[in-house]
């Protein structure tokens, strides 16, 4: 498990959708599958949005000169050309801390605060704030924006700017913390110049893989268990927690099942997704594409927060899940990953699966060590916590082979199921400030009304 996930994050690397890199981690997927006997088949799907990072630079020209650490934020345009400009402390980026500044922001660059990160709630803050921050620049006419990184010590991440891949037109960077905050006081006591060039790729519709490979089941060969993760990542670092290292669990399940021959009763099939940094598309394409079969499909399990110790899982809003998963991991009972939770997930390759009434489970882990390095350079694989992975690759085995060999199956929720299941969970919030709400609504994703 680990050689591979050296393999893919230390001779592969950083692999956003649509980059060369990406396409090297699908080759490199297939081949894996491919020496372990079994048959690997890229499904390709389109993505609307192209969007890759080329260069990113910018320093403080006035009152005082240096350089300052800063990366592109995912989906926002470049700046054409080098811009220079005066940066003005925009506090939180509101609509009213754009008012306070009055015409003087018009044209020029503003620099927003954030809190430090430190739990999944500060994160999932972070991306709410993203479509109202954007919307009060807008009307406020500045020519960038400059988004305080919220980890210290100069950390940089990837921070997306759209849920969807959907191109954002103002110019935006993560400035590191402590470059942030010198601006920002030396903004107190004067005119601060700023020079920023920021140049990204951005293009239209474009077409990535993803890729799997299964095992025909012996008895009931049409219906699927299916267990995935997602091949690609951002750039800065390698993306070992995010989520090279979960590629290696599935790729190391699959590899167990053929070195032990196992063919349970069910098909099992290994997913790995692209285009998910993207706003999920490799997942969410594959369930349009297969929307006939998914009558056949027992369950999902999905896994993205990296190596942190398994502690349970998400049952996304199904209690009638508790039951068998708990049997199944009885298994694997020393690992004590029985602590679920019943809160529906919304932001991995789960997701367009539950909206679809599949049963689907998302690994809860430990957010050490995944969180503090989440899409930043730091992201890398000796960030790995090599013990607790390999636990829940035996519970995650476990839960595979008892869901595909059961001679009961999990059963599918109809649309009023799945309608009940998101306002009792309180998904439709997330859902609608992330811009999905109107797609489930209209069947475009889901089941139909
Ligand atoms: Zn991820």
């Amino acid at each position: 498990m680990f050689e591979d996930l050296k393999e893919l994050c230390d001779g592969i690397g950083g692999r956003p959708t649509g980059s060369a890199a990406a396409s090297r981690a699908i080759e490199w997927a297939a081949g894996k599958f491919r020496a372990m006997g079994l048959n690997p088949v890229l499904e390709p799907f389109e993505i609307p949005n192209l969007w890759l990072p080329v260069a990113a630079e910018a320093a403080a020209i006035a009152p005082q000169q240096f350089p300052i650490r800063l990366a592109a934020a995912p989906f926002t345009v470049s700046t054409k050309g080098p811009l220079e400009a005066v940066m003005l402390d925009a506090g939180e980026g509101s609509e009213a801390d754009f008012a306070r500044l009055g015409e003087r922001a018009r044209g020029a660059i503003a620099l927003i605060h954030r809190q430090e990160m430190k739990t999944f709630d500060d994160l999932f803050a972070e991306y709410v704030r993203n479509q109202p921050l954007v919307a009060a620049a807008q009307k406020a006419g500045v020519a960038a924006l400059l988004l305080e990184s919220t980890r210290p010590r100069g950390l940089l991440y990837r921070h997306p700017m759209s849920f969807d891949g959907s191109p954002v037109p103002i110019p935006m960077a993560i400035v590191s913390r402590e470059h942030a905050e010198r601006l920002a006081r030396l903004a107190q006591h004067g005119e601060v110049r700023v020079r920023l060039n920021l140049e990204n790729r951005l293009g239209g519709a474009y077409e990535s893989q993803n890729v799997f490979a299964e095992i025909r089941g012996r008895e009931k060969p049409d219906e699927v268990v299916l267990i995935g993760a997602h091949l690609d990542s951002w750039d800065l670092g390698t993306g070992a927690e995010d989520n090279g290292v979960n590629v290696a669990l599935v790729l190391d399940i699959a590899r167990g099942f053929q070195e032990l021959g196992l063919a349970p009763r069910r098909t099992v099939r290994f997913a790995l997704f692209t285009g998910e940094e993207q706003g999920m598309w490799g997942s969410r394409r594959y369930v349009e594409r297969h929307r006939a079969e998914l009558d056949k499909f027992a369950a999902t399990i999905t896994f993205d927060t990296g190596s942190g110790r398994l502690i349970g899982f998400y049952l996304n809003g199904r209690e009638d899940l508790r039951k068998p998963t708990n049997e199944a991991l009885a298994a694997a009972a020393g690992f004590r990953a029985t602590e679920h939770l019943i809160d529906a997930i919304d932001g991995t390759d789960n997701f367009d699966f539950l909206l679809s009434g599949v049963p689907n489970l998302v690994g809860i882990q430990d957010p050490i060590p995944y969180l503090p390095d989440y899409h930043a350079e730091s992201d890398t694989f000796d960030r790995v916590n090599q013990r607790e992975e390999k636990a829940t690759l035996a519970a995650a085995s476990a839960l595979l082979w008892t869901f595909a060999e059961s001679p009961e199956r999990l059963n599918r929720q109809t649309r009023a199921e799945v309608e009940k299941l998101i306002l009792d969970t309180k998904l439709d919030q997330q859902m609608k400030a992330f811009g999905q709400w109107e797609d489930f609504q209209s069947g475009r994703r889901g089941l139909f009304p």
